[in-house]
C-alpha cells in the first residue's frame, strides 16, 4: 500500500474521469486533496463524495486563467495547507483537421492543456521552492509522442506538457521537487464516450492487452509517482496505454 501520511495534493480537472478516479486514489492513500475544477458545483459533489471537508475540498477556477488559479491554489493551502503534490490533469480536446481548425480551436486547448499546467506550477512552485520538496505530475497523452490526425492542437499541446515537464524537472531538482508526466493511451472516460463503436473495435485491435483503460489504471501511476517509491524518478514520461505505443 502507497503510504502519502496527510500530503496536500492539489488535483485539476478532478470532479470526472481520470482526475476523480487520482483523487480518490490520493484520498485512500491517506492524502488530504484539493480538486480543482471550472464548475464549482461538481468540484464540491465529488469533494463530498470522497471525504469530509477537512481531507478532501472542491475549489472553483478555470486553468487557463492565470489569476482564477493563483486565487484557487491560495484558498486551497487556506484550508488544507501547504500544496505538497500537484496533478495537472485537466483538459480538453476540440478535434479537426488543421486546414479546417480555427484560431479559437488551437486557443481554447492550448490555453487549457497547456497554459493551464503552466498557471498551476508558477502558482506551487514558490512554496515548494522554500519547503524543498515536491511533487508534480502532468497528464500528457500518447498522442503527444505518436502526433493524430485531426488533433493537431491536442497533440502539440501535450507534446508541450512533456517539454515542460523536463525542463521543470531541470530546473527544480535541486529543490528536492520531481516533475514527471504520464501519458495515458485510451482510457473509457467521459472523454472518449463518443467514440462510434467501429473505431473502438480497430482501436482494441491495436492494444495488445486487448482491453481499454481504465482511470484507476491512470491513477495508480500518478500515485506512485506522487509517492516515496518514486523519489529517485524525475524528468520521466510513463505511458500507461496497454502497449499500444512501444
Ligand atoms: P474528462 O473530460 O472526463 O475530464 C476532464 C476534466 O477537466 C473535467 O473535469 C473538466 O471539467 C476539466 N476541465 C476541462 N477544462 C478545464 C478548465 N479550463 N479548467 C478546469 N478544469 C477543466 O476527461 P478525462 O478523460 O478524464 O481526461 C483527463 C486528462 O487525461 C485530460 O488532460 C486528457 O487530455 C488526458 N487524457 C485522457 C485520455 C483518455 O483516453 N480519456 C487519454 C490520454 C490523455
Amino acid at each position: 500500500m502507497i503510504e502519502l501520511e496527510g500530503a496536500v495534493a492539489l488535483v485539476t480537472g478532478g470532479s470526472r474521469g481520470i482526475g476523480r478516479a487520482v483523487a480518490e486514489r490520493l484520498v485512500e492513500c491517506g492524502g488530504r486533496v484539493a480538486i480543482i475544477g471550472r464548475d464549482e458545483e461538481a468540484a464540491t459533489s465529488a469533494a463530498a463524495s470522497m471525504g469530509d471537508s477537512s481531507t478532501v475540498i472542491g475549489v472553483r477556477a478555470d486553468v487557463s486563467q492565470t489569476a482564477e488559479v493563483a486565487d484557487a491554489v491560495a484558498e486551497a493551502e487556506t484550508q488544507l495547507g501547504p500544496i505538497d503534490i500537484l496533478i495537472n490533469n485537466a483538459g480538453l480536446a476540440r478535434d479537426g483537421v488543421v486546414v479546417r481548425m480555427s484560431e479559437d480551436q488551437w486557443d481554447t486547448v492550448v490555453d487549457v492543456n497547456l497554459k493551464g499546467a503552466f498557471n498551476t506550477i508558477k502558482a506551487v512552485a514558490r512554496g515548494m521552492m522554500k519547503r524543498r520538496s515536491g511533487r508534480i505530475v502532468n497528464i500528457s497523452s500518447v498522442v503527444g509522442l505518436t502526433g493524430n490526425r485531426g488533433q493537431a492542437n491536442y497533440a502539440a499541446s501535450k507534446a508541450g506538457l512533456i517539454g515542460l515537464t523536463k525542463s521543470v524537472a531541470k530546473e527544480l531538482a535541486s529543490r528536492g521537487i520531481l516533475v514527471n508526466a504520464v501519458a495515458p493511451g485510451f482510457i473509457t472516460t467521459d472523454m472518449t464516450d463518443d467514440l462510434p463503436e467501429a473505431a473502438r473495435t480497430a482501436l482494441l485491435g491495436q492494444i495488445p492487452l486487448g482491453r481499454l483503460g481504465a482511470p484507476a489504471d491512470v491513477a495508480n501511476a500518478v500515485v506512485f509517482l506522487s509517492s516515496p517509491l518514486a523519489d529517485y524518478i524525475t524528468g520521466q514520461v510513463i505511458v500507461v496505454d496497454g502497449g499500444m505505443v512501444m
